[in-house]
């Protein structure tokens, strides 16, 4: 490992009481910096400082599928910074971000035809709430204000994703300042009827009408989206039971209210094929991406819409600009670079279908775990999959954070929410480093009990 930093230079260089980490309990921390340091990564693989290798199971925070320090993104970045390392991103434009967007659009299901860049998944979810409200306004319905999320939900941090994500703690501080006429539908997950599913549930479609619900309570003229992740993914992959993502579309096509997938986590291949939307069947009015488009190496978000949409916005009222939203770094080239390349990797070497290939492997050894008694359900779905352990006497997240921690000795970077398990590895794992995967998280789980 050239790149390993020797452990002087970095942990003893790094001021642990200046930088205040994101979601991270950085009290504990600091009693533990060196556990806790990354210092380089290869391949499906992160590095400590001693040397330590760590299985990726979550692709970074569900961003690097292809993996890390990969030769040809390297050269791109290089050659793109030698280039046009930035550009102007209003009034201006360059050619690979437009061929970007053409790209991107390719990917995604007939009719979402238009890109609209941004630098991070709440970027890109603020930015499609701002387009419903825009849409609903220019046809002359500018009272649909409301917007419908789900409680388990995570759409990011900005103050539009916060609002209609729906997870209790990260809501928690800024109650006082919460978008106003968000509601939520009810989270999918009953263990009574759905514990140990595999793939998509076959109870629960009927959950799906709780919408109506909403709809009624609040009148449809009043809501403009609704904007769900098609699966659950930093809430520990909660999987859409069969028809239930159907089911919502045909309600928000009744009512005119427009249908967002978060696919942040689902999109560029997670699901074994480009969107989650294609996997499921349905076709949203805007799907909002980040994370893996460029394989979490440069930060870029973005909203796909259809062209209903994009045209409303066209063919409004004659305004200077068609929607005064957008960010310095939108389009960024850099990033358009790297993605291009992203995309060129995953094409060439057919990673949705290995995915597809991968998705059995992953399976049959998650569920393989079924036996462990503290064990309360197991999920899966494309690449991803999560395993629940019932809380210690200690509380909620006593034993995931045993978990994790025993994990970083143990060869395995983990991401645990509570007692929550969450996996996502690299599309380029093998089969043998999945199996190895679940195996050490095994012997994790029983250290435990
Ligand atoms: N939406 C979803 C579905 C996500 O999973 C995430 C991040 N995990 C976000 C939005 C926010 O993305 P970011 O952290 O890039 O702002």
């Amino acid at each position: 490992m050239s790149t390993l930093t020797n452990k002087f230079d970095y942990v003893s260089s790094t001021k642990r009481g200046s930088y205040w980490m994101p979601f991270t309990a950085n009290r504990r921390l600091k009693e533990q910096p060196e556990e806790r340091t990354l210092v380089s990564a290869e391949g499906p693989y992160y590095y400590k400082a001693d040397g330590t290798k760590l299985f990726d199971t979550l692709s970074g925070l569900w961003c690097s599928p292809l993996g890390h320090a990969h030769p040809r993104v390297a050269e791109a970045l290089h050659k793109q910074a030698m280039k046009l390392d930035y550009a102007p991103s209003f009034q201006l434009t360059n050619p690979q971000t437009v061929h970007l967007a053409d790209r991107i659009a390719n990917l995604a299901p007939a009719s979402l035809e238009h890109v609209f860049f941004a630098n991070s998944g709440s970027e890109a979810v603020d930015t499609a709430l701002k387009i419903a409200l825009g849409f609903h306004r220019l046809r002359g319905e500018g009272q649909r204000f409301r917007m419908i999320g789900r409680e388990r939900g995570y759409h990011g941090v900005g103050f539009g994703g916060l609002s209609v994500g729906g997870i209790v703690p990260n809501r928690k501080m800024f109650a006082a300042g919460m978008m106003p006429g968000v509601d939520h539908l009810r989270h999918t997950h009953d263990l009574k009827y759905m514990a140990f599913s595999r793939g998509e549930p076959s109870w629960g479609c009927e959950i799906a009408e709780d919408l109506e619900r909403l709809v009624a309570l609040h009148d449809a003229g009043t809501i403009a989206a609704v904007i769900v992740e098609p699966v659950q993914g930093s809430t520990g992959v909660i999987v859409p039971p069969v028809g239930y993502l159907k089911k919502l579309r045909e309600i928000c096509t009744k009512h005119e209210i427009l249908l967002i997938f978060d696919e942040v986590i689902t999109g560029f291949g997670r699901m074994g094929e480009a969107f989650g939307a294609q996997r499921f069947g349905v076709k949203p009015d805007m799907i909002t991406f980040a994370k893996a488009v460029t394989n979490g190496i440069i930060p870029m978000g973005g909203v796909i819409v259809t062209d209903e949409i994009y045209n409303t916005f066209m063919t409004g009222p004659e305004n200077a600009i068609e929607f005064a939203h957008g960010y310095t770094y939108s389009g960024h080239p850099m990033a358009t670079a790297v993605a291009h390349v992203v995309l060129d990797i995953m094409e060439e070497e057919s990673l949705f279908a290995r995915v597809r290939g991968l998705e059995p492997v992953l399976e049959e050894a998650m569920h393989s775990l079924r036996d462990l008694s503290i064990v309360t359900d197991i999920r899966n779905i494309g690449l991803t999959a999560a395993v629940d352990m019932a809380a210690a006497k200690g509380g909620v997240g006593e034993r995931g954070l045993q978990v994790f921690e025993r994990g970083l000795k143990a060869g395995l970077l983990l991401r645990c929410t509570g007692d929550t398990i969450s996996f996502g590895p690299p599309f380029i794992s093998t089969p043998s480093q999945l199996q190895d995967m679940v195996e050490t998280v095994r012997g994790l789980i029983q250290s435990v009990v």
